[in-house]
Protein backbone atom coordinates (compact mmCIF):
# COMPACT_ATOMS: atom_id res chain seq x y z
CA UNK A 1 0.00 0.00 0.00
CA UNK A 2 2.89 2.26 1.05
CA UNK A 3 4.45 1.62 -2.56
CA UNK A 4 1.36 2.62 -4.57
CA UNK A 5 1.63 5.40 -2.53
CA UNK A 6 4.12 6.83 -3.09
CA UNK A 7 3.57 5.78 -7.15
CA UNK A 8 0.66 8.29 -6.72
CA UNK A 9 2.89 10.25 -5.58
CA UNK A 10 5.31 10.34 -8.43
CA UNK A 11 2.63 9.92 -10.77
CA UNK A 12 0.83 13.33 -9.37
CA UNK A 13 4.29 15.29 -9.05
CA UNK A 14 4.96 14.11 -13.04
CA UNK A 15 2.00 15.48 -13.66
CA UNK A 16 1.74 18.66 -12.07
CA UNK A 17 5.63 19.46 -13.58
CA UNK A 18 3.75 19.17 -17.02
CA UNK A 19 1.28 21.55 -16.15
CA UNK A 20 3.53 24.08 -14.92
CA UNK A 21 5.90 23.73 -18.04
CA UNK A 22 3.05 24.12 -20.87
CA UNK A 23 2.00 27.19 -18.49
CA UNK A 24 5.69 28.82 -18.90
CA UNK A 25 6.12 28.09 -22.63
CA UNK A 26 2.51 29.70 -22.85
CA UNK A 27 3.54 32.06 -20.73
CA UNK A 28 6.39 33.34 -23.17
CA UNK A 29 4.82 32.79 -26.54
CA UNK A 30 2.08 34.31 -25.14
CA UNK A 31 4.48 37.80 -24.14
CA UNK A 32 5.04 38.26 -27.89
CA UNK A 33 1.74 37.66 -29.09
CA UNK A 34 0.44 40.81 -29.54
CA UNK A 35 3.76 42.10 -31.26
CA UNK A 36 3.88 39.11 -33.55
CA UNK A 37 0.07 39.84 -34.24
CA UNK A 38 -0.99 36.06 -33.71
CA UNK A 39 -4.93 37.15 -31.95
CA UNK A 40 -7.68 37.08 -34.33
CA UNK A 41 -11.27 37.50 -33.50
CA UNK A 42 -14.20 35.23 -34.61
CA UNK A 43 -17.70 36.11 -34.47
CA UNK A 44 -20.83 33.59 -33.11
CA UNK A 45 -24.14 34.99 -34.07
CA UNK A 46 -27.02 36.00 -31.92
CA UNK A 47 -30.44 35.01 -33.60
CA UNK A 48 -34.28 36.16 -32.11
CA UNK A 49 -36.56 33.07 -31.42
CA UNK A 50 -39.42 35.30 -32.30
CA UNK A 51 -37.79 36.41 -36.06
CA UNK A 52 -35.52 33.82 -36.82
CA UNK A 53 -32.72 37.23 -37.69
CA UNK A 54 -29.44 37.98 -36.51
CA UNK A 55 -29.42 40.55 -33.67
CA UNK A 56 -26.30 40.46 -32.75
CA UNK A 57 -23.28 38.32 -32.19
CA UNK A 58 -20.01 37.70 -29.66
CA UNK A 59 -16.55 37.96 -30.63
CA UNK A 60 -14.20 35.88 -29.22
CA UNK A 61 -10.48 35.91 -29.20
CA UNK A 62 -8.64 33.55 -31.20
CA UNK A 63 -4.93 32.34 -31.00
CA UNK A 64 -2.67 30.85 -33.37
CA UNK A 65 0.91 31.02 -32.09
CA UNK A 66 3.54 30.42 -35.19
CA UNK A 67 5.32 28.13 -32.39
CA UNK A 68 2.50 26.51 -30.67
CA UNK A 69 -0.46 26.41 -33.02
CA UNK A 70 -3.34 27.30 -31.63
CA UNK A 71 -3.92 27.85 -27.93
CA UNK A 72 -7.92 28.16 -26.68
CA UNK A 73 -8.90 30.60 -25.00
CA UNK A 74 -10.23 28.77 -21.71
CA UNK A 75 -6.08 28.23 -21.75
CA UNK A 76 -4.58 31.13 -22.22
CA UNK A 77 -7.31 33.39 -20.94
CA UNK A 78 -6.91 32.67 -17.12
CA UNK A 79 -3.01 32.59 -17.82
CA UNK A 80 -2.90 35.95 -19.18
CA UNK A 81 -5.65 37.44 -16.14
CA UNK A 82 -2.61 36.01 -13.54
CA UNK A 83 0.07 37.51 -15.61
CA UNK A 84 -1.69 40.84 -15.90
CA UNK A 85 -1.24 40.71 -19.53
CA UNK A 86 -4.89 40.17 -19.71
CA UNK A 87 -5.34 44.60 -19.79
CA UNK A 88 -3.28 44.82 -22.87
CA UNK A 89 -5.21 41.90 -24.52
CA UNK A 90 -8.40 43.21 -23.42
CA UNK A 91 -7.88 46.40 -25.52
CA UNK A 92 -6.92 44.86 -28.26
CA UNK A 93 -10.07 42.82 -28.26
CA UNK A 94 -12.23 45.77 -27.48
CA UNK A 95 -9.69 47.99 -30.68
CA UNK A 96 -10.73 45.44 -33.07
CA UNK A 97 -13.65 45.03 -32.26
CA UNK A 98 -14.67 48.52 -32.66
CA UNK A 99 -12.24 48.72 -35.91
CA UNK A 100 -14.35 45.63 -37.84
CA UNK A 101 -17.48 47.86 -36.96
CA UNK A 102 -16.25 50.44 -38.67
CA UNK A 103 -14.69 49.25 -41.61
CA UNK A 104 -18.45 47.10 -42.09
CA UNK A 105 -19.83 50.28 -42.16
CA UNK A 106 -17.54 51.85 -44.90
CA UNK A 107 -18.18 49.03 -46.37
CA UNK A 108 -21.89 49.89 -46.66
CA UNK A 109 -23.05 46.72 -44.79
CA UNK A 110 -24.76 47.79 -41.37
CA UNK A 111 -23.43 46.32 -38.56
CA UNK A 112 -25.15 43.98 -35.51
CA UNK A 113 -24.55 44.68 -31.82
CA UNK A 114 -21.05 43.03 -30.91
CA UNK A 115 -20.57 41.38 -27.76
CA UNK A 116 -17.35 41.91 -26.00
CA UNK A 117 -16.29 39.44 -22.94
CA UNK A 118 -14.37 41.88 -20.02
CA UNK A 119 -12.18 40.02 -17.72
CA UNK A 120 -12.34 40.72 -14.24
CA UNK A 121 -8.84 42.90 -14.41
CA UNK A 122 -10.51 45.16 -16.99
CA UNK A 123 -13.58 45.38 -14.65
CA UNK A 124 -11.32 46.41 -11.52
CA UNK A 125 -10.23 49.50 -13.65
CA UNK A 126 -12.18 52.59 -12.31
CA UNK A 127 -11.09 54.21 -16.11
CA UNK A 128 -12.63 51.41 -17.95
CA UNK A 129 -16.21 52.77 -19.06
CA UNK A 130 -13.13 55.78 -20.51
CA UNK A 131 -10.75 53.69 -22.25
CA UNK A 132 -14.41 52.27 -24.08
CA UNK A 133 -15.60 55.52 -24.78
CA UNK A 134 -12.70 56.69 -26.21
CA UNK A 135 -11.61 53.84 -28.15
CA UNK A 136 -15.51 54.01 -29.85
CA UNK A 137 -14.24 57.90 -30.72
CA UNK A 138 -11.45 57.02 -32.14
CA UNK A 139 -12.81 54.64 -34.48
CA UNK A 140 -15.88 57.02 -34.84
CA UNK A 141 -18.33 54.11 -34.16
CA UNK A 142 -21.36 54.74 -32.04
CA UNK A 143 -21.94 52.91 -29.04
CA UNK A 144 -24.86 51.55 -30.09
CA UNK A 145 -23.03 48.96 -32.03
CA UNK A 146 -21.03 47.67 -29.16
CA UNK A 147 -22.19 45.48 -26.09
CA UNK A 148 -19.88 44.02 -23.14
CA UNK A 149 -20.12 40.50 -21.28
CA UNK A 150 -19.51 40.90 -17.77
CA UNK A 151 -19.93 37.40 -16.34
CA UNK A 152 -22.30 36.92 -13.19
CA UNK A 153 -18.88 35.95 -10.98
CA UNK A 154 -17.46 39.00 -11.80
CA UNK A 155 -20.26 41.16 -11.73
CA UNK A 156 -21.20 39.52 -7.97
CA UNK A 157 -17.42 40.48 -6.59
CA UNK A 158 -17.89 43.66 -5.24
CA UNK A 159 -21.51 44.82 -6.06
CA UNK A 160 -21.20 48.25 -5.53
CA UNK A 161 -17.97 48.70 -7.74
CA UNK A 162 -20.05 46.61 -10.18
CA UNK A 163 -23.24 49.39 -10.03
CA UNK A 164 -21.01 52.31 -10.05
CA UNK A 165 -19.41 50.60 -13.45
CA UNK A 166 -22.36 49.69 -14.98
CA UNK A 167 -24.19 52.75 -14.37
CA UNK A 168 -21.24 54.71 -16.36
CA UNK A 169 -21.58 52.83 -19.39
CA UNK A 170 -25.12 53.32 -18.96
CA UNK A 171 -24.61 57.05 -19.47
CA UNK A 172 -21.66 56.20 -22.42
CA UNK A 173 -24.94 54.39 -24.13
CA UNK A 174 -23.34 50.86 -23.73
CA UNK A 175 -25.40 48.46 -23.29
CA UNK A 176 -24.05 45.53 -20.94
CA UNK A 177 -25.21 41.83 -20.34
CA UNK A 178 -24.06 39.06 -17.39
CA UNK A 179 -22.80 36.11 -18.60
CA UNK A 180 -23.03 32.16 -17.53
CA UNK A 181 -25.67 33.74 -15.81
CA UNK A 182 -26.88 30.84 -13.35
CA UNK A 183 -23.83 29.45 -12.28
CA UNK A 184 -23.08 32.61 -9.88
CA UNK A 185 -24.25 34.56 -6.49
CA UNK A 186 -26.59 37.12 -7.38
CA UNK A 187 -29.00 37.77 -5.06
CA UNK A 188 -32.43 38.68 -6.15
CA UNK A 189 -31.76 42.59 -4.46
CA UNK A 190 -28.15 43.14 -6.35
CA UNK A 191 -29.46 41.91 -9.78
CA UNK A 192 -32.23 44.11 -9.84
CA UNK A 193 -30.13 47.36 -8.63
CA UNK A 194 -27.76 45.96 -11.64
CA UNK A 195 -28.78 48.05 -14.94
CA UNK A 196 -28.13 45.64 -17.51
CA UNK A 197 -30.24 44.51 -20.38
CA UNK A 198 -29.31 40.95 -20.31
CA UNK A 199 -29.35 37.91 -19.40
CA UNK A 200 -27.00 35.07 -20.73
CA UNK A 201 -28.34 31.80 -19.51
CA UNK A 202 -24.87 29.74 -18.94
CA UNK A 203 -24.75 26.70 -21.31
CA UNK A 204 -24.25 23.92 -18.57
CA UNK A 205 -28.44 24.41 -17.89
CA UNK A 206 -29.05 24.60 -21.89
CA UNK A 207 -26.79 21.30 -22.32
CA UNK A 208 -28.99 19.19 -19.92
CA UNK A 209 -32.64 20.84 -20.00
CA UNK A 210 -34.06 18.05 -22.68
CA UNK A 211 -33.44 14.97 -20.35
CA UNK A 212 -32.95 17.14 -16.85
CA UNK A 213 -35.45 18.37 -15.14
CA UNK A 214 -33.85 20.64 -12.80
CA UNK A 215 -31.85 22.58 -15.54
CA UNK A 216 -35.42 22.90 -17.50
CA UNK A 217 -36.73 24.09 -14.47
CA UNK A 218 -33.79 26.60 -13.76
CA UNK A 219 -33.47 27.73 -17.45
CA UNK A 220 -37.60 28.68 -17.16
CA UNK A 221 -37.20 30.27 -13.81
CA UNK A 222 -34.44 32.67 -15.20
CA UNK A 223 -36.35 33.45 -17.86
CA UNK A 224 -39.42 34.55 -15.40
CA UNK A 225 -36.94 36.33 -13.81
CA UNK A 226 -35.34 38.25 -16.66
CA UNK A 227 -38.91 39.34 -17.79
CA UNK A 228 -39.81 40.64 -14.05
CA UNK A 229 -36.64 42.55 -14.37
CA UNK A 230 -37.54 43.80 -17.81
CA UNK A 231 -33.98 42.07 -19.19
CA UNK A 232 -33.47 40.76 -22.29
CA UNK A 233 -32.59 36.68 -22.07
CA UNK A 234 -30.43 35.20 -24.34
CA UNK A 235 -29.66 30.94 -24.19
CA UNK A 236 -25.99 30.37 -24.92
CA UNK A 237 -24.62 26.77 -26.36
CA UNK A 238 -27.87 26.01 -28.17
CA UNK A 239 -26.83 22.85 -29.66
CA UNK A 240 -30.05 21.25 -31.11
CA UNK A 241 -33.49 22.02 -32.50
CA UNK A 242 -35.12 20.69 -29.42
CA UNK A 243 -32.84 22.82 -27.10
CA UNK A 244 -34.59 25.94 -29.48
CA UNK A 245 -38.23 24.71 -29.38
CA UNK A 246 -38.23 24.18 -25.66
CA UNK A 247 -36.67 27.48 -25.04
CA UNK A 248 -39.03 29.03 -27.35
CA UNK A 249 -41.59 27.32 -25.24
CA UNK A 250 -40.35 29.64 -21.98
CA UNK A 251 -40.66 32.40 -23.84
CA UNK A 252 -36.45 32.85 -24.09
CA UNK A 253 -35.90 35.81 -26.60
CA UNK A 254 -32.43 35.12 -28.08
CA UNK A 255 -30.18 32.30 -28.87
CA UNK A 256 -26.29 31.46 -29.75
CA UNK A 257 -24.67 28.51 -30.62
CA UNK A 258 -23.70 25.50 -32.94
CA UNK A 259 -27.20 25.05 -34.12
CA UNK A 260 -26.74 28.41 -35.83
CA UNK A 261 -23.24 28.84 -36.19
CA UNK A 262 -19.91 28.07 -34.61
CA UNK A 263 -17.84 31.16 -34.14
CA UNK A 264 -15.95 32.30 -37.41
CA UNK A 265 -14.01 34.65 -38.77
CA UNK A 266 -14.92 37.81 -39.68
CA UNK A 267 -15.01 38.02 -44.12
CA UNK A 268 -17.11 34.68 -43.60
CA UNK A 269 -19.84 35.84 -40.94
CA UNK A 270 -19.94 38.89 -43.05
CA UNK A 271 -20.93 36.59 -45.66
CA UNK A 272 -23.23 34.61 -44.51
CA UNK A 273 -24.86 36.61 -41.76
CA UNK A 274 -24.15 40.24 -42.89
CA UNK A 275 -25.13 40.07 -46.54
CA UNK A 276 -29.37 40.80 -45.83
CA UNK A 277 -27.49 44.38 -44.17
CA UNK A 278 -25.71 45.36 -47.70
CA UNK A 279 -27.10 48.91 -48.29
P1 LIG B 1 -17.80 32.36 -22.88
O1 LIG B 1 -17.73 33.84 -22.86
O2 LIG B 1 -18.81 31.70 -22.01
O3 LIG B 1 -18.01 31.98 -24.42
C1 LIG B 1 -18.79 30.91 -24.87
C2 LIG B 1 -17.93 29.73 -25.27
O4 LIG B 1 -18.81 28.67 -25.68
C3 LIG B 1 -17.02 30.00 -26.46
O5 LIG B 1 -15.85 29.22 -26.29
C4 LIG B 1 -17.84 29.45 -27.63
O6 LIG B 1 -17.06 29.09 -28.75
C5 LIG B 1 -18.46 28.23 -26.99
N1 LIG B 1 -19.73 27.83 -27.64
C6 LIG B 1 -20.57 28.59 -28.36
N2 LIG B 1 -21.63 27.87 -28.78
C7 LIG B 1 -21.46 26.62 -28.30
C8 LIG B 1 -22.23 25.40 -28.39
O7 LIG B 1 -23.30 25.34 -29.00
N3 LIG B 1 -21.74 24.31 -27.73
C9 LIG B 1 -20.56 24.35 -27.04
N4 LIG B 1 -20.15 23.22 -26.45
N5 LIG B 1 -19.81 25.48 -26.94
C10 LIG B 1 -20.26 26.59 -27.55
P2 LIG B 1 -14.40 29.81 -26.58
O8 LIG B 1 -14.45 30.69 -27.80
O9 LIG B 1 -13.45 28.68 -26.57
O10 LIG B 1 -14.13 30.76 -25.33
C11 LIG B 1 -14.03 30.21 -24.04
C12 LIG B 1 -14.02 31.29 -23.00
O11 LIG B 1 -12.85 32.11 -23.12
C13 LIG B 1 -15.19 32.26 -23.10
O12 LIG B 1 -16.35 31.72 -22.51
C14 LIG B 1 -14.63 33.44 -22.33
O13 LIG B 1 -14.76 33.23 -20.95
C15 LIG B 1 -13.17 33.41 -22.72
N6 LIG B 1 -12.93 34.37 -23.81
C16 LIG B 1 -13.05 34.21 -25.16
N7 LIG B 1 -12.74 35.34 -25.81
C17 LIG B 1 -12.44 36.28 -24.85
C18 LIG B 1 -12.05 37.66 -24.88
O14 LIG B 1 -11.95 38.30 -25.94
N8 LIG B 1 -11.81 38.26 -23.67
C19 LIG B 1 -11.95 37.59 -22.49
N9 LIG B 1 -11.71 38.25 -21.34
N10 LIG B 1 -12.34 36.31 -22.43
C20 LIG B 1 -12.57 35.66 -23.59
CA1 LIG C 1 -19.23 35.42 -23.15
CA1 LIG D 1 -20.86 32.39 -21.42
CA1 LIG E 1 -18.26 30.49 -19.82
Amino acid sequence: AKRSGRNQYAFFSEEMQAISTRALTLGNALHDALDQAEFSLYYQPQVSLSTGKIIGAEALIRWHSKTLGDVSPAEFIPLAEESGQILAIGEWVLRETARQIKQWLDDGIEPVRIAVNLSYAQFQANDLPLIVSAILNEYDVSAKYLELELTERIATKNPKHTITILESFQQYGIKTAIDDFGTGYSSLSYLQRFPVYKLKIDQSFIRNMTTNKNDYVIVGIIILLAQQLEMTTIAEGVETKEQLDLLKQLGCDDIQGYHISRPIPADEFTRHFLEANIK
